[in-house]
């Protein structure tokens, strides 16, 4: 007999991940709000870490030097431009 254990845990456990929260404004991010992860994990809204970048020199969560990648500032000009 098989018991189905295994399987409510394992949705048990995905339904108990917290939804991503935004470290700088502590608002959780929506899937359909426009976000960036950081290259140390945290992911933050883009607006915010907009409005930040420039004052920002370590991750406001896990204090991890923040790499201004190319790809993040090029995400960013492209937003002001728009
Ligand atoms: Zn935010
Ligand atoms: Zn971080």
């Amino acid at each position: 007999m098989c018991f189905p254990l295994t399987e409510c845990l394992v949705v048990s456990q995905i339904s108990q991940i917290p939804e991503p929260s935004c470290g700088i404004c502590d608002l959780t991010i929506a899937p359909d709000v426009e976000s960036y992860e950081l290259d140390c994990g945290c992911t933050y809204h883009l607006c915010c870490l907009m409005d930040d970048l420039e004052v920002l020199v370590e991750c406001p969560q896990c204090k991890e030097e923040i790499i201004k990648s190319d790809a993040l500032v090029l995400m960013i000009l492209h937003q002001l431009q728009a």
